[in-house]
């Protein structure tokens, strides 16, 4: 590619809103443009990078047995209301409706049209298992669009849908599309960690996220200092914690404490370590038609989850209560306890048949002590702490760790959450009718180009890693008028093209500085400057990651090209 007839709006300009350095050189490289909150247009090298991202997902994908489709972005509301999400789905589902007045959704995910893809045409166990699978755009109104492509509104993803006889069978792809996604990002030279997941709207059990461990991540993850377990912090498990300090050892007894409102205020009082209280966290959780204040009680140490709270409760959002709502509720903030509650509430499961315990007693100024937390139901026992670092973990007791980390691939074993609600069912071997076991599986398409630049770039621009960079070398012809330079420079370009490599050279009629700049910015693995030296039979070779620059022979110049980029 010549660069003189290539279409690369570099700038010196970052977006105001970018805090991210992906955004800033996405934007700054010319690789996108942004048209609204969360849109984007890709200009060439952007495309450029959806399309090797693609390619290296659609070969993987490919060899692993999936077939790929492509279903129509806008789908029918009437697929959404089988399914119920219709109703259901948040804001983030972008409802219309046409001329005549009939209801539709731009697509956010794509489970609906793969059961009616297959429902009524698969018919017997025999065409089974199969695996659809697509690269196509999605649209989710995102509460908060932001970081550039990372959290657009539109972006582009991998989505497959797998269906199956039973649920072993299930599992069997589940593992091979571990297997698959890890050689994805493996090619796409990421360091990445296969993490237990929680499976948010989409449904279902056993569901793996695909992080990229990278500063400025969005989620939360922790991986065990000893063992293979990881996992984002919305289902991390950890081994109860271990009893720290004396045991207050007191009959049941409702203790006058003026003013203790706090988990610290409490344990001074009572000289007792935090293990030894239990703290009330206050929320609303909205439904559907209604909503409603529900108190979960943790370890006086820990902290709530709102995850895996939202899950015990099965509310579509939890947020914090007014203190006239709490108040509303016969709730006293600051001295809220299980015992005796008159208000919809669940307690940590760790915090099950613990003896010993401290607790607000439902009325002003006042806590019980010698609480036995035996005495509930067992369905109001659920896991509602957030691990944190140092905790241990489930598996081998080792240190877990806290780490940053940008979702990138999400695999679920769905079962047959919607093919019973869509009524999707084959003849099983006995010749009896069966719901579909399904698994779906998704790759973040877009915002891996942004992950790409997350994981390695430096204070200039982008560092793309050799295995999959826009283009594998920028040949550089320092000033246009020297024209043994120019003559050379386009040899090897015309050289390098014929043996295979992908590179640019930049010809244009601009300063030596501008062009060094946006080499740095562009930041492809590799650059040959054509200049002054090439009086002394050299050329220059730079390494972007390091920006290490070297002089090499300008005979040799295709053949170190080649070997650095094997
Ligand atoms: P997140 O927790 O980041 O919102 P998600 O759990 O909603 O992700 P999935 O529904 O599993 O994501 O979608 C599959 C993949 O699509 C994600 O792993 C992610 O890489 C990508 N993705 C999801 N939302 C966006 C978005 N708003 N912009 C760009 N990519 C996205
Ligand atoms: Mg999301």
């Amino acid at each position: 590619m010549r660069f003189s007839k290539f279409y690369a709006p570099t700038t010196k300009e970052a977006p105001k809103d970018a805090t991210l350095p992906s955004h800033i050189f996405l934007v700054r490289g010319g690789f996108v443009e942004q048209n609204g909150a969360g849109l984007y247009s890709f200009l060439p090298l952007g495309k450029i990078m959806l399309d090797k991202i693609s390619n290296v997902v659609r070969d993987e994908m490919n060899k692993a047995g999936a077939l790929e489709v492509s279903f129509s972005v806008v789908t029918n509301a009437d697929l959404w209301r089988d399914s119920g999400r219709f109703s259901v789905f948040g804001k983030e589902l972008l409802r219309f409706k046409d001329r005549k007045e009939n209801d539709f959704v731009i697509s956010p995910t794509n489970e609906e049209s793969a059961v009616a893809m297959v429902k009524n045409k698969v018919n017997s166990y025999k065409q089974l298992p199969l695996h659809l699978y697509q690269i196509n755009t999605k649209f989710r109104d995102e509460a908060r669009p932001r970081f550039g492509i990372l959290r657009g509104r539109e972006f582009v993803m991998k989505d497959g849908y797998s269906f199956h006889a039973n649920a072993d069978d299930l599992r069997r792809e589940f593992d091979l599309m571990e297997a698959t996604y890890s050689k994805i990002f493996t090619r796409l030279g990421l360091n990445f960690r296969a993490v237990e997941a929680d499976s948010g709207a989409i449904g279902g059990s056993g569901s793996k996220e695909f992080m990229v461990l990278t500063k400025n991540g969005e989620d939360d993850i922790l991986c065990c200092d000893s063992c293979k377990y990881a996992a984002n912090v919305e289902a991390a498990r950890r081994q109860p914690k271990a009893p720290y300090g004396d045991v207050p050892e007191a009959e049941p007894f409702k203790f006058h404490t003026p003013n203790t409102k706090t988990i610290k205020a409490v344990s001074e009082l009572f000289r007792v370590s935090e293990f030894y209280t239990i703290k009330a966290v206050i929320k609303k959780a909205i439904y559907a038609d209604n909503s409603e204040i529900i108190v979960f009680f943790v370890r006086g140490d820990d902290e709530l989850e709102d995850t895996k709270a939202q899950n015990a409760c099965g509310a579509l959002e939890l947020v914090d209560a007014s203190e006239d709502e709490i108040k509303n509720a016969g709730i006293v903030a600051g001295f809220c306890g299980p015992v005796g509650l008159n208000a919809k509430f669940f307690i940590d499961k760790e915090l099950k048949d613990n003896t010993q315990m401290i607790c607000g007693a439902n009325e002003i100024d006042y806590h019980f002590i010698g609480v036995s937390v035996s005495s509930f139901k067992d369905d109001r026992f659920k896991d509602l702490v957030a691990v944190k670092s140092g905790d241990k973990c489930p598996n081998c007791g080792g240190n877990l760790e806290l780490s940053k980390g940008i979702e990138v691939g999400h695999i679920f074993q769905l079962g047959d959450k919607y093919s019973s609600a869509m009524n999707a069912t084959f003849l099983d071997e006995n010749g009896k009718a069966k719901p579909f076991m399904m698994g779906c599986y998704g790759i973040g398409v877009s915002r891996l180009i942004a992950v790409m630049i997350e994981a390695s770039h430096d204070e200039k621009g982008c560092v793309w890693q050799k295995q999959c960079a826009p283009f594998d070398a920028m040949i550089i012809i320092s000033n246009l008028k020297d024209e043994e330079g120019v003559k050379f420079a386009n040899e090897l370009y015309q050289n390098a093209i014929n043996s295979g490599l992908n590179v640019m050279i930049d010809d244009r009629n601009e300063r030596f500085g501008v062009k060094i700049n946006d080499y740095e910015l562009l930041g492809y693995p590799y650059a040959i400057v054509v200049g002054k030296s090439l009086n002394e039979g050299n050329v220059e070779l730079i390494t972007r990651a390091g920006l290490n620059k070297e002089l090499i022979k300008a005979s040799d110049a295709l053949k170190v090209l080649k070997e650095r980029l094997c």
